[in-house]
């Protein structure tokens, strides 16, 4: 994509494999999501960072994300967590997606498209209490597990998802039960699937029962905490600074009011900062009663309603200029935005702030220092990024 607009997304690998490497428990392994474009973070680069620090399976939402990750030359195993659409079986296959199933329907075409189903490992997913995909009730995932078998197919794992494993000990400990002893009524059917997994990454941290053979977590491989405070003595380090510059000024007086619908009045003569984002990149607009901004080291406050695409800074005196650095997520000198933030402020959290971030934004790597200890934030703004 041609670049002219001042505004993207920079994207620290190193802060991605530091995050890998914290987030594996020893003798487990890490599937790392990176469904929805790796949270919008891009994701062919957080997926190669991943496998590079130990992640040895990839899980994905959709197909598509799984051919684009192939067609990156990626050869892990790369895990579809809902049933292959009808029709793209085939080319799924041909791709070496590992299939997850839980609907005899599913089963049936999957069957149909496939020559040698011997040679395919499918994973069966259980639903413990999401109630959104997976094998219902699960006292029912014995029969369908022999269904498969007796398609042919090699059953090589059984999954769940936890519906509130960053909040709720209670809840997760109840689905676990359920998982197990689905798993050990298929145990005694005969079957032995190779991984049993049901950790996303508030399991991954708070319930190291439920590691079982292999973690999937997805946001905290970004450096954002599943719940406030979850993680925090992991030191997950966040990979994603958006940035931007100012590229229009003026000073108005006290009393001036700004944006669409006037909605916000400067209670002080003031420097106005325009910055070219807006909502149609993914700017939450109903953030803008409390957002804030990074500015020459400052949190200054967003000055009215977000537009498509501009938005506007109440800078107070700072003598600021077009060409300013704005931070719009991220860290300015010593002081840090987090997703966790921007989503307090549009009242969502902050796995939707950093997906949402469009297709209008380019996505420009770096890689810091990744070693668990050498990180310092020094050596990270040393790289000539503060503006
Ligand atoms: C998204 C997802 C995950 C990762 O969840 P996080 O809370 O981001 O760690 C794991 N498993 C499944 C099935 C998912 O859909």
């Amino acid at each position: 994509m041609i670049r002219l607009r001042p505004t993207w997304v920079e994207v620290d690998l190193g802060a991605i494999r530091h995050n890998v490497r914290a987030l594996r428990p020893d003798g487990v392994e890490l599937m790392a999501v990176v469904k929805a474009n790796a949270y919008g973070h891009g994701a062919e680069p957080v997926a190669k960072a991943a496998l590079e620090a130990g992640a040895t399976w990839l899980g994905v939402a959709l197909v598509e994300e799984g051919l684009e990750l192939r067609a990156a030359g990626i050869d892990a195993p790369i895990l579809v967590f809902s049933e292959f659409p009808a029709g793209s079986e085939r080319g799924a296959l041909d791709a070496r997606l590992t299939p997850t199933l839980y609907s005899v329907a599913g089963l049936r075409r999957l069957a149909d498209a496939v020559s040698s189903p011997a040679s395919v490992g499918v994973h069966v997913k259980v639903d413990t209490g999401m109630h959104r995909v997976g094998v219902w009730p699960p006292e029912d995932t014995v029969d369908f597990v022999g269904d498969a078998v007796a398609a042919g197919f090699a059953v090589e794992g059984i999954w769940t998802h936890f519906a509130r494993s960053e909040e709720d000990a209670e809840t997760t400990k109840r689905q676990l039960e359920l998982f197990m002893t689905t798993v050990e009524e298929v145990r005694a059917s005969g079957q032995a699937p190779r991984w049993l997994h049901t950790s996303n990454t508030g399991a991954t941290i708070l319930h190291p029962e439920a590691h079982l053979d292999l973690v999937r977590p997805g946001i905290g491989i970004y450096g954002i905490e599943p719940a406030a405070g979850v993680g925090a003595e992991l030191g997950l380090r966040p990979a994603l600074t958006w940035r931007t510059h100012v590229t229009s000024v003026r000073r108005l007086a006290a009393g001036e009011r700004t944006s669409y619908g006037h909605r916000y009045e400067l209670a002080h003569d003031a420097w106005l900062a325009t910055a070219p984002v807006g909502y149609a990149d993914g700017y939450p607009r109903r953030a803008f009663a409390e957002a804030e901004v990074l500015l020459h080291g400052e949190r200054r406050p967003v000055a009215g309603v977000v537009t498509m695409d501009q938005l506007l800074i109440d800078c107070g005196d700072l003598p600021v200029e077009p060409g300013d650095d704005v931070v719009l997520l991220g860290r300015q000198g010593s002081r840090r935005i987090t997703a966790e933030d921007l989503a307090g402020w549009a009242g969502t959290i902050g796995y939707e702030i950093v997906s949402r971030i469009g297709p209008r934004v380019p996505r420009e790597y770096v890689a810091s220092e990744d070693s668990a200890k050498g990180y310092s934030a020094r050596g990270y703004s040393a790289r000539g990024y503060s503006g």
